[in-house]
């Protein structure tokens, strides 16, 4: 089952303002967890009970929140010369320890070319973490996760598959949609975002998957070509 993916109409307004909401909600999240934590050592301990829910409420937001801009402030989103292995590179890093854990061996084959595009690091970690979040997340009893990237035609791909659970095609169907989650704790925000991020970027996104079989991702970006002048850094919008 394969179906490129065009929900760009679906994402505009929610997906913006959200993503700016969210980077502002964070710090005062971080200062109630300290102080949320003070209060338990000096509270009696009939109230612990408490404090546990509002700590796991806190982390619940948190997580929410994490699917929007983990690395980025939406007011200083610059664009400039990327390099998409290195990138990708530090992301694969970050899930390495947690994908050990859930018996995950991630893997990769980037070429060796330039493998630059024009656009805003932050955002594009952002992308890599959630895709390769949900490729963790699709294979609860362990498995092997793949990311490839290689130029063609002035074009930049990155394949991220995964041996997980798959989908149906009416799930594929529903991809992006803001909220659409099939986990429980899920939020069904990380490929609205993620989608939102490759668009601006004039990138496309391809899925690829079969229920029990596993799931591929492909996102293709306009590769930037040695050109001095426009390797350089400006402000979008
Ligand atoms: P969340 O991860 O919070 O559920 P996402 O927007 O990241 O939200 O993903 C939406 C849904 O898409 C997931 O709940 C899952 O059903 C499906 N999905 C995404 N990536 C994969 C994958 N690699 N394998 C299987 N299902 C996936
Ligand atoms: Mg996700």
């Amino acid at each position: 089952t394969e179906e490129l993916l065009h929900k760009t109409e679906k994402l505009s307004l929610v997906g913006e303002l959200a993503a700016g909401i969210a980077h502002e909600i964070r710090n005062p999240l971080t200062t109630i967890k300290g102080f949320v934590r003070l209060l338990c050592q000096a509270a009696d301990n009939r109230n612990l009970p408490y404090s546990d829910i509002i700590l796991g409420e806190i982390d619940r937001i948190n997580q929410i929140v994490s699917e929007f801009m983990v690395f980025a402030k939406p007011h200083t989103i610059a664009f400039s010369k990327c390099n998409v292995s290195s990138i990708m590179s530090s992301v694969i890093h970050l899930l390495n320890a947690e994908a050990a854990l859930k018996n995950i061996i991630i893997t990769h084959q980037f070429s060796s070319e330039n493998l630059y595009i024009f656009g805003e690091k932050h955002q594009l970690k952002q992308v890599f973490l959630n895709l390769l979040k949900n490729a963790i997340e699709a294979m609860p009893d362990g498995g092997n996760i793949h990311v490839t990237i290689k130029t063609q035609d002035n074009k930049i791909s990155i394949y991220i598959q995964d041996d997980g659970v798959g989908m149906s095609e009416e799930q594929i169907r529903k991809l992006g949609e803001p909220f659409y989650t099939t986990k429980e704790t899920g939020t069904g925000l990380g490929l609205m975002v993620s989608y939102k991020i490759i668009q601006s970027h004039k990138g496309t996104i391809q899925v690829r998957s079969e229920k029990g079989c596993g799931t591929s991702f492909t996102i293709t970006f306009p590769a930037l070509l040695e050109n001095p002048s426009i390797g350089e850094s400006y402000k979008v919008k």
